[in-house]
């Protein structure tokens, strides 16, 4: 299918609340949406790296640039047959995986809407629905986490995910601990810590956690697999693993026994399920992680989150967790499994942006013909 019309959508999506983690707070979700056109079929892709480069070196504002000025014009008027094929279109720009994502997962929604073939199966998957877990940032107060968990472990959410950082750390995890001592809980500390705190990390060993995720520095492997052969908490790999050649030298390393697969942060639908055979080939599991994207990049995740590796609950949730409306249609809303456990099918339609709020969220647009 030739490409022949791409739109860019640089957008600010304001949450209900802001999302506090290791590295500040977000008011809004900043992300590029990219349509791609070919003969009268479109499809939608989504790429959400935030407002400021803190959770990666990627900004929206830069995703948006780059996917513009170079990754669009390198696409433009071809015709790919495979998601191999359209990264390597790109591949000459380096880096920059949140920008390439952008149309990665366009291109496969094209996919997906010219063959009226559901995305999971085009995919690999077969999986019809997932389980999700809950997941909880820096609140104003223990007593109020608490609270949350408590809902959710009510709810039947499967495992908890805990934002860690200086200040929401330690005794935080330990009252989470005491009060709850059968749930499966981990945490995320988002690159927030170095090697120096080692005695912390030896500390939460105690507490039994599934797994400590992205504990230091977002361009390390190395000292990720020397922390890991000094404690018994899984590692979990988030934004150290950019690319698959990053993946399979963390795998390479023993730097982490879970793999968070996001496709924004690795370029891609093509490249999140190559990532995912790697893991599967070292036998280490994986999961999908989220950046709080609209329904459309939602539905992204969920047709990937079938995929058979991803045996932890993934990073999945319903629009209206954190936005009063969202910015694609339908909503992403969440699915009972068999014995009520929250879920989410996979998807058989492909949310699409809503023109009035689009129209509302965009900040720069561009057409690229
Ligand atoms: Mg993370």
């Amino acid at each position: 299918m030739k490409i022949d019309r791409i739109d860019l959508f640089h957008v600010a999506m304001p949450l209900i609340y802001p999302w506090r983690t290791a590295y500040g707070e977000d008011a809004a979700i900043h992300a590029v949406l990219c349509r791609l056109g070919s003969g009268s079929t479109e499809a939608w892709g989504e790429a959400a790296p935030f407002a400021a480069p803190c959770y990666s070196a990627e900004s929206a504002g830069t995703a948006f640039l780059v996917a513009r000025d170079w990754l669009a014009p390198a696409v433009i008027g071809g015709s790919f047959q495979t998601g191999e094929e359209l990264q390597q279109a790109m591949a000459v720009y380096k880096g920059n995986p949140f920008a390439k994502s952008a149309l990665d997962t366009a291109w496969w929604s094209l996919q997906s809407n010219s063959t009226g073939r559901p995305l999971h199966e085009l995919l690999g998957a077969s999986r019809q629905w997932v389980p999700v877990g809950a997941d909880f940032g820096v609140m104003d107060s223990i007593d109020d986490l608490l609270a949350e968990i408590d809902t959710a472990a009510q709810s039947g959410f499967p495992r908890i995910k805990l934002k860690f950082r200086p200040g929401w750390d330690l005794p935080m995890v330990r009252r989470v601990r005491e009060t709850f001592p059968d749930l499966t809980v981990h945490i995320d500390c988002n690159s927030g810590y170095t090697l120096e705190d080692l005695s912390q990390f030896q500390q939460l060993d105690e507490l039994q956690l599934a797994m400590v995720e992205q504990p230091l520095p977002y361009d390390d492997l190395h000292d990720h697999a020397r922390l890991q052969g000094q404690i018994q908490t899984p590692v979990c790999l988030d934004e150290s693993v950019r690319s698959i050649h990053l993946a399979r030298q963390a795998l390479a390393l023993g730097s982490c026994r879970y793999m968070n697969i996001k496709p924004g942060r690795v370029g891609g639908l093509t490249n999140a399920i190559a990532i995912h055979h790697l893991c599967l080939e070292a036998g280490i599991p994986c999961w999908v992680g989220g950046m709080l994207e609209s329904a459309c990049g939602s539905a992204h995740c969920a047709a990937l989150a079938m995929l058979d590796n991803f045996t932890y609950p993934a990073d999945i949730f319903p629009s209206n967790r954190f936005y009063h409306q969202d910015l694609a249609d339908p909503p992403l809303s969440l699915s009972p499994g068999p014995d009520g456990t929250p879920g989410v099918a996979a998807p058989q339609q492909l949310p699409v942006p809503l023109q009035e709020r689009l129209g509302q969220c965009t900040l720069q647009q561009a057409t690229i013909r």
